[in-house]
């Protein structure tokens, strides 16, 4: 495959110009699970611009600028540079200071999608939209999509509704930009509404619970579009039940995410002053992927419920309906000072 047959747009000539300022004679390529396949094509790509370069594709999975694996990777391999395709910068005030690395360079490159989604499902939005009354809605979208938020918006206009793309929160997000953790964009906007413009599921849920507004995917990878809001309301009970069953509880677990993005001092400070100041006991668990398993394996009868302080995810998406509650942050201060609302998410 050739460079400019790859399904995403990814300007490699501005990459190499970037690397070619100063010496580097190893590089990593970094990529979403999604575009490894392309990782071959890009490096030769990069190597017809850079010459006599070693370059690496990481196939380890990678699920954001929050887990640039800089452990294991920079101490054996102690690469010049990592080129990050696909993914804008984490924000660094949600994890710590010295989240890039020192001697090893850090390119955020963008991977932007090239599909749109037809008339016929833009329609379809707008139709779903408005069976909630509403004539102004808020567009967002992922890292991937960003360059396609003004189309959008200019034909849900033509729809007869209002629709806003919220601005971005430079260096790290741009107009209408949200995260799995971070809706600071979305929220900037006192919307009555929200477009998403996307695939999966992942992103419109936690837009859900972090607005509690109606949120409409137009998905352009299956050109259709549909209504993540029931979705959101049954997960938004399901955590409700899981914060109310650790009322009063005393034996928490707490784990700390050593991923880059994913170790938050800040946090875990606020967390157990919380807990202390009520009385509770906890430990710390130290975790870089917190599967099922490895949940399963630390757990014991000390324990009566776990936090989580690296992906907020990890207990909604992933160890909802463990035999324990897991709590993220947010939920876990509700738990803590016994209340239901508000609901605090992501943090
Ligand atoms: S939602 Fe989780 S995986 Fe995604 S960026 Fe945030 S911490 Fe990382």
């Amino acid at each position: 495959m050739r460079c400019e047959d790859l399904p995403y747009e990814v300007d490699l000539r501005q990459v190499a110009e970037s690397l070619r300022k100063t010496e580097v004679s190893r590089v990593v390529i970094q990529l979403p699970d999604g575009l490894k396949k392309y990782g071959v094509a890009i490096a030769e790509c990069l190597r017809e611009s850079l010459g006599e370069v070693e370059i690496y594709v990481h196939a380890d999975s990678i699920y954001g600028s929050c887990d640039l694996q800089y452990g294991q990777l920079l101490a054996t391999l102690k690469p010049d540079a990592i080129v990050h395709i696909g993914h804008s910068p984490y924000p660094v005030e949600l994890a710590h200071e010295g989240l890039e690395p020192k001697g090893t360079r850090v390119l955020y490159v963008p991977a932007l999608s090239k599909l749109r989604a037809s008339r016929e499902a833009i329609r379809s939005a707008a139709e779903i939209l408005r069976s909630y009354d509403v004539r102004e809605v808020s567009i967002v979208t992922t890292a991937q999509h960003v360059h396609m938020v003004k189309e959008v918006q200019r034909e849900l206009e033509e729809e007869g509704l209002r629709a806003v793309v919220p601005r971005g929160l430079p260096p790290y997000f741009s107009d209408g930009q949200i995260i799995g953790c971070d809706y600071r964009v979305a929220r900037a906007i006192k919307a009555k509404a929200f477009l998403y413009f996307g695939g999966g599921v992942f992103h419109p849920l936690g837009l859900y619970l972090s607005t509690f507004k109606p949120v409409v995917k137009l998905d352009p990878y299956e050109d259709k579009a549909s209504d993540v809001t029931p979705l959101g309301e049954k997960t938004y009970r399901i955590r409700l039940m899981r914060v109310a069953e650790s009322f009063g509880l005393e034996r928490w677990g707490v784990f700390v995410g050593v991923k880059s993005g994913q170790y938050r001092p800040w946090l875990l400070k606020l967390l157990l002053e919380e807990m202390k100041s009520r009385g509770r006991k906890y430990f710390l668990i130290s975790s870089e992927n917190l599967s099922l398993q490895n949940l399963m394996a630390v757990d014991n009868e000390w324990f009566q419920a776990f936090t989580v302080t690296s992906c907020p995810r990890i207990p909604i998406d992933d160890h909802w309906d463990y035999v324990k509650p897991v709590l993220t942050p947010g939920e876990t201060i509700m738990a803590l000072r016994g209340e239901l609302e508000p609901y605090r998410f992501p943090w």
